[in-house]
């Protein structure tokens, strides 16, 4: 990819800050060649990479080199996208928001700090991969189980602060962010809660601070560069028990969410409940082609001769239980007297003890895969997808809503359905994957068509996209509009007041510091 460069720098001055950061990392860590910026370049992007075209990378190994760099971004204008290994795929991977930023690569700083077995936590820097941190916990055997997303290849801090999910109790991955340390804008170097002692013995246990808690401001979020983090890990349990249920209909979902939802509540499943529908496990056994070989949508008679032919429900409910044996099935008659209520198919058991093998499909034991990327080639061609995925409460009705407007506009626009339902709370996260071939032009426009009116009628009905697309950043920042939009402007203040320049991830989730205000809503 030719060279971007950031808004109001010109090529002598870019020249002159790439010289300056060679000087501060050396010349082997920036990476200004076209095939570096490849190498940065969403992958999946819905359009041409150079909407989202980095100028190049610089991968700093230690927090005094970080402190470095923002010192010459400020001093040569140069703006910077920070990312943790930028595995972000459908959501942008590792390219900015704003084309022109020079990607701050953070995967250099790979230490794992601190992994204590008694009081289960870890202190990471950004570049620990999922799998680095498993077979860590694996060699030295530890009694540690931790929560992984879909995309076992991702950062564990990045996807935290991105509010990434799992599928062990533990799923909220941002939730177990306790204490954070912090380069900011400025190039000061901050720890948040009770880590702001110096020397304190428990700043990674205590989710609080003395005064206003921070941690969370700097997740989905431009106000500053975490070089290292503590990290709540589950304590691995004795025993565990699966669930299995196959569910026929896809209105099913309704009854579904209403008979988990006061489980979880009531604390008899512990885990982030994840409900895929068919089109989950139909990935994995192929590409579109093989099921269904015109371009339009799947049709409905056709997905119900599917479901027959592989003998699929329209839904997957996977519950696990994790805890002592007697604990798990003391669970496992109350779920399973409460679907009986609605299902005469009896669930499916499957025990895990402590030690036994697991199998790389074991997101909900904590195991890192990359299976679920699968999905990424049942278009083919050049495969990509993104994700549409607003937040609605946990109630079947809320559910039910939300999945028949959504399909409704997804057939409209002739893509196929995928949907999946999280319960993580109160709440479910339903992920609606759509996927399309980057070499159809037809294909990427139908996608953003489609993914507008998909933010336009869920914010009309009072839901909103926990994460989304670079592309769709401003998009969904301004259906945040309580009150002419107060909390981004009161955002934007505080980016100004802790980043004057404007140097840190310029747009990030619609944040846009005053330097680069013009930009808000272009590509
Ligand atoms: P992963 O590799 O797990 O997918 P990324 O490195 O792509 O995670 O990070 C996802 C997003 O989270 C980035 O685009 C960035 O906005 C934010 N992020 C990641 N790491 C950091 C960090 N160290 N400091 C601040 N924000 C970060």
């Amino acid at each position: 990819m030719q060279l971007t460069l950031p808004p109001g720098l010109s090529p002598q001055a870019f020249d002159a800050a790439v010289k300056a950061l060679q000087g501060a990392v050396g010349a082997g860590w920036v990476m200004t060649t076209d095939e570096d910026r490849d190498a940065y370049a969403d992958i999946y992007a819905p359009g041409p990479e150079t909407l989202w075209g980095a100028s190049g990378a610089v991968a700093p190994q230690t927090v005094e080199e970080i402190q470095a760099i923002v010192r010459i971004a400020n001093e040569h204008k140069l703006p910077l996208w920070t990312v943790s290994r930028g595995k972000n795929l459908g959501y942008g991977t590792a390219a900015p928001r704003m084309p022109g930023c020079m990607v701050l690569d953070l995967g250099r700083m790979d230490k794992i700090i601190e992994l204590d077995p008694e009081l289960g936590y870890c202190v990471l820097e950004p570049g620990v991969g999922f799998i680095d941190l498993y077979e860590r916990i694996q060699q030295d055997k530890l009694p540690l189980m931790m929560s992984v997303p879909g995309n076992g290849w991702g950062s564990v801090l990045g996807n935290a602060l991105e509010h990434g999910i799992g599928y062990t109790p533990y799923g909220l991955n941002a939730k177990n962010l306790c204490g954070l340390e912090v380069v900011l804008g400025t190039g000061d170097l901050v720890r948040t809660g009770i880590g702001a002692m110096e020397k304190n013995q428990a700043w990674n246990l205590f989710p609080f601070g003395y005064g206003p808690t921070w941690d969370l401001m700097f997740s989905q979020s431009n106000f500053g560069i975490v070089t290292k983090a503590g990290m709540w890990l589950m304590p691995e349990p004795e025993t565990s028990l699966e669930l299995n249920l196959d569910i026929p209909k896809a209105e099913d979902i309704g009854w579904v969410v209403d008979t988990l939802t006061p489980l979880k509540l009531h604390g008899i499943i512990d885990q982030s409940i994840f409900i895929p529908s068919w089109l989950g496990k139909m990935v994995i056994l192929g590409q579109r082609q093989d099921f269904w070989d015109k371009p339009s949508a799947i049709p409905e008679w056709r997905v119900q001769e599917l479901l027959k032919e592989h003998k699929l429900g329209y839904w997957k409910v996977q519950i696990r239980l994790y805890g002592d044996e007697t604990v798990n099935k003391a669970k496992a008659e109350i779920v399973k007297a409460a679907f009986k209520k609605h299902i005469d198919t009896p669930m499916q058991e499957v025990w895990w003890r402590r030690g036994d093998p697991t199998n790389v499909m074991d997101l909900t034991l904590g195991v890192p895969s990359a299976v679920p990327l699968q999905m990424g080639n049942w278009v083919g061609g050049k495969a990509a997808h993104m994700g549409f995925s607003p937040v609605v409460p946990a109630t079947g009705k809320h559910v039910l809503d939300q999945m028949t407007r959504s399909r409704k506009i997804i057939d409209a626009h002739d893509v196929d359905f995928y949907a999946s339902f999280t319960i993580g709370g109160r709440f479910c996260n339903n992920v609606n994957m759509l996927m399309y071939d980057r070499d159809k032009p037809e294909q990427v426009e139908g996608i953003k068509k489609l993914f507008n009116a998909l933010i336009a009628d869920a914010a009309a009905n009072g839901y909103a996209e926990y994460r989304t697309h670079l592309g769709w950043m401003d998009a969904i920042s301004d259906t945040f509009n309580f009150n002419d939009h107060a909390l981004r402007r009161m955002n934007e203040k505080v980016k100004d007041v802790l980043d004057p320049n404007g140097i840190l991830s310029p747009g990030k989730q619609g944040i846009w510091p005053t330097a680069y205000a013009a930009q808000r809503g272009k590509n």
